[in-house]
Formats: structure tokens, sequence, C-alpha cells
């Protein structure tokens, strides 16, 4: 196809053989590809064979003569260009030939010259309509191409397990995927174009939504999950993206839903094993540690320095042990929502007192100091669960004074305002590093560097704490400067 450009081919039907052989030179010269035909039938076999682009045809000839030709040539689907080869000064026929649909006439005798111009205009013309011809196949690819990338895509979007909405920067929905309708329980006839809160009753989960669409998340990074639980016990993880324009421009939100039931069953599934094997680890290790400690108090004067330093470690191990068995226990607690047992009247400032006073020694271990201040008036009695409200101080005090310095600082302020008490824990200690901030309440989360990597632990304490906090209707925030020190701050409202 591309050479043909180039070449053109030209088939010559004429009865006169030195017609052809003539005009075969000529076009010869021009780089045209020549065919020759001395008959009608026989040029018509030839513009079957071939990809013919221009016909130079002798209108008289012996049998078919050449109006026959034309006419039969003009009735086949093809571009091709005739020449018609007219008598002496037989303009009628000429005429006659443009009517039927002939590109051009030449009339005999003619010069070289004269053949060389029709057919380089009837080349032109061939050149050009092919390569409009050409442009509009190009074209049509395109398209073609287009529309079948944008069904491919429509396909595999409609064929995701995964839930998809997409909206625009308003919030409304342009798209829904049939499991997204399927997990939320969308008819197939509730259309698109709506609002998401109209589709997604979960009003935390429309805000997080609107403040993607409108761009207020353009870092990727800084977006949060949701877990969206639905009516018939099913877990979705939500998780969006904005859409951005050329300019980084927010265009609207695009929402992942994954159905995460099954992770769901397994953790709690997991937890139920934590807390059974827990349990069954519990007594026989508090009897273990009994008896160590009895046999420890026998050598005591009989064996050797060695001997009992190497039994009271692996008493203190023991007791790291139950400890931890104890932090498993009550996290699995929490878990399964069984914590808060009898709601007491407490006085908060006798509970961080006591507190305080047994954590004393810990701090005087490391010549830091370890003040409470409470206000002027009596605060007012609050009614909790004592065992949480020990468990949350005792943790985040401890945490205050393990993870400072000798000689550092510790503060226990309480206070009541407005309608909550709130308590302050700040040390003048390491600090925790940003990054760090929103995972210390996570499951054996621990911040490893080189202050912090030889002070034991297991990262159950903040959980236990958040866990607690919670459970008593309360709110915990951590605010700290690495280096300088960190303020954990718990709000506890007070029920009447
Ligand atoms: P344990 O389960 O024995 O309490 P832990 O103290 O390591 O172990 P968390 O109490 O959950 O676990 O604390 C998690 C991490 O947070 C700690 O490892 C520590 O790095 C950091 N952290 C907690 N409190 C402070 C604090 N007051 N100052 C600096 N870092 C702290
Ligand atoms: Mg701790």
């Amino acid at each position: 196809m591309e050479n043909s450009i180039k070449t053109t081919q030209v088939l010559v039907i004429d009865d006169e053989q030195d017609l052809r052989d003539g005009a075969e030179r000529i076009l010869t010269r021009m780089e045209c590809d020549v065919f020759k035909a001395s008959r009608g039938d026989e040029g018509l076999d030839i513009i079957k064979e071939e990809e013919i682009a221009i016909v130079l045809l002798d209108m008289k000839m012996p049998g078919m003569d050449g109006m026959e030709v034309l006419k039969i040539i003009k009735d086949m689907d093809k571009e091709i260009l005739v020449i018609v080869i007219t008598g002496y000064a037989t303009l009628e026929t000429a005429i006659e030939a443009m009517k039927i649909g002939a590109y051009d006439f030449i009339s005999k005798p003619y010069e070289p010259e004269q053949l060389r111009i029709v057919v380089r205009r009837a080349r032109e013309k061939f050149e050009l309509k092919r390569e409009a011809e050409q442009l509009e196949a190009k074209r049509k690819k395109t398209l073609l191409d287009l529309d079948t990338e944008k069904s491919r895509i429509h396909t595999i979007i409609e064929s995701l397990p995964n839930g998809v909405v997409v909206t625009n920067s308003e919030g409304k929905v342009m798209l829904m995927n049939p499991s997204f309708r399927l997990h939320l329980g969308i008819d197939k006839s509730i259309a698109t174009g709506q609002h998401i809160d109209t589709y997604i009753s979960d009003k935390a989960l429309c805000n997080l939504i609107m403040e993607i669409s409108r761009g207020k998340h353009v870092d990727f990074n800084d977006i949060p999950t949701y877990e969206l639980l639905l009516p018939n016990n099913k877990y979705l993880m939500a998780r969006g993206r904005p859409v951005l324009g050329d300019k980084r421009e927010c265009l609207g939100a695009v929402v992942n839903f994954m159905d995460i039931s099954a992770m769901k069953t397994l953790d709690q599934l997991k937890s139920e094993f934590v807390a059974k094997v827990s349990h069954e680890l519990r007594s026989p290790l508090s009897t273990i540690h009994e008896q160590l400690a009895l046999v420890l108090k026998e050598f005591v004067g009989v064996k050797s320095e060695e001997d009992q330093h190497m039994l009271s470690r692996a008493k203190e191990k023991t007791r790291g042990l139950i400890s931890l068995i104890g932090d498993l226990l009550d996290l699995s607690r929490i878990e399964s929502g069984i914590v808060v047992q009898e709601p007491k009247q407490v006085s908060l400032v006798d509970l961080l007192k006591d507190i305080v006073d047994f954590l004393g020694t810990r701090a005087k271990n490391k010549m830091q100091s370890l003040t409470l201040e409470v206000p002027d008036d009596p605060l007012p009695i609050i009614k909790a669960d004592p065992i949480a409200l020990e468990s949350i101080f005792g943790n985040l005090i401890t945490n205050a004074v393990n993870y400072t310095q000798d000689k550092g600082a510790v503060k226990v302020k309480v206070e009541y305002i407005g309608i909550n008490i709130r308590v302050m824990v700040t040390d003048n200690g390491f600090g925790i590093e940003e990054r760090h901030l929103d995972k210390i309440f996570d499951r054996f989360y621990r911040v490893k560097n080189d202050k912090t990597r030889y002070i034991t632990g297991t990262g159950l304490g903040l959980p236990i704490v958040k866990g607690l906090v919670d459970s008593i209707g309360g709110f915990i925030d951590v605010e700290s400067t690495f280096g300088k020190g960190t303020v954990f701050t718990v709000i506890i409202p007070v029920k009447t």
C-alpha cells in the first residue's frame, strides 16, 4: 500500500501495439508501473488482479469497445481514474465518456507531453484521495480504540469484587459499581447523580468522602481509612483518594469498599485464643512464681550469691510473664466489651494519691520528682470502675517515669472543667516523635530509639488505657515534643 503511493499502477488498454509501447515508455519514466492489454476483456482481468490506479482506455477497439469497458470499470467497487483516449477529434465520445464517469480524456494523436500532463494530474488526484482515505481510516481507528478502551475500563470496574463509588467535587455520585450497590443494598433502579448521603447513611463516612471530594486530602498519605459496620454484621473498609486534574486541582473522589468481615472474624478468633491461652497460663505461672519466692527464701544464707541471683532472675522473669498475661487478659476483656465491672463512687483525688505514693519509690530510684497537683475545691465524686481508673493512671504515670531520664520531673494535675474532670500527666522526658504519635495506642507498638531501647515493656499499656478510657465514656489525647517531654490528657465525664 505505502509502496503503491510512490509508483502508481497504470494500465494501458489499446489495440495498437505502437501506442501501447509508446505510452509504456513515457509512463515508466514517470515512475509508473505499467500494465498493458490489447483488448477490453484482457484489461478487465488485469484490473481484477492488480491494484490499478489509472487506466488509459482506447475508445475504439475491436470486440468490446472502450465505452463498454468504462461502464464495467465504473460498476466495479474500485477507485480507478479512467482517462479515455478518443479518436481523431471525436469530442462527442469524450463528453459521453465523461458523463459515465471518465476522469479525463486525451485525443489521438497525442504528444508525449500531453500524456504526461493528464497522467500527472490523475496521479495527483489519486494520491490526494488515497491520503484523505488513509487519514479518515486513522481517525476512525483512534475513535474505535477510544471506544474499546472506555468499554474495557467500564467492564473492569463493573466486575470488581470491591465496591467502587466516584463522586464529583460537590460530593455528588457520578458512578457506583454493582459491588457497591450489593454491599450497601442499593437497588438497581436508584440512579446515580444524588449527593453521597443519599446512598450512605453513616454520617462520619459521608463527611470523610466530602472532605476528599473537596480536595482536603490532596496528600495521599494523610487520608484515614474508615470501617463501616453494616446492619447485617458485615464490615466494610472504605479507602478514598482524590481524583486530581492536570493542574492538581481536585475533581472529586474515588472510594473503594473492601469486605473485611472475614478478617474481623479471624481477629476475634485470635483474641479469644489469646484470652484462653493467657487464662490457662496464669495460674500455673503464679504457682511457679510463689514457689520460686519460697525456695529463694530458703536459699538465703545456705546457697551461694550466684545461685540466689539466678533464682531471683527467674522469679523476676516469671513476674514479667504474669504481668504480660494480665495485660493480655485486660485487653481481651476490653475488646469483648466486658470491662467496666461495678461502677462505684470514687474519689479520683484519693485514687491518684495512692498511685503517686505507690510509684514514688520507682521515681525516687531515678531521682525524679513526682508530684500531684489537686484543686483547692473538692472534686465531684465520680461513678466509675476504680480498677479501670487505677489501670489508666497507673499505666500513664509508669510510662512517664519510665520514659524520662534520671533527675527528670513528672507532674500529675487534676482539675474540674465544665462538666468533666481533666487529668494531665506531664513529663520532661524523652518525648515521642510526631510520626509515632498515632501508633502508640496500637497493640505491641513500642518506640525504639537509643533512649528507649533498654526499657522493658510489651507495648500493651497504652492500648489498655485507650480501651478503658473509651469504656468509661472519656477521651484521651497526647502531645509531645521529641527531646523535651510529653503530656497525656484524660477527660472523664462526671455523671450525676
Ligand atoms: P507496657 O505494656 O509494659 O506498658 P510500653 O510502656 O512499652 O509497655 P505502652 O505503655 O503502650 O507500652 O507505650 C507505648 C510506647 O509509647 C512506649 O514503648 C514508649 O516508646 C512510648 N511512650 C509512652 N509513654 C511515653 C512517655 N510518657 N514519654 C515518651 N514515650 C512514651
Ligand atoms: Mg507502658
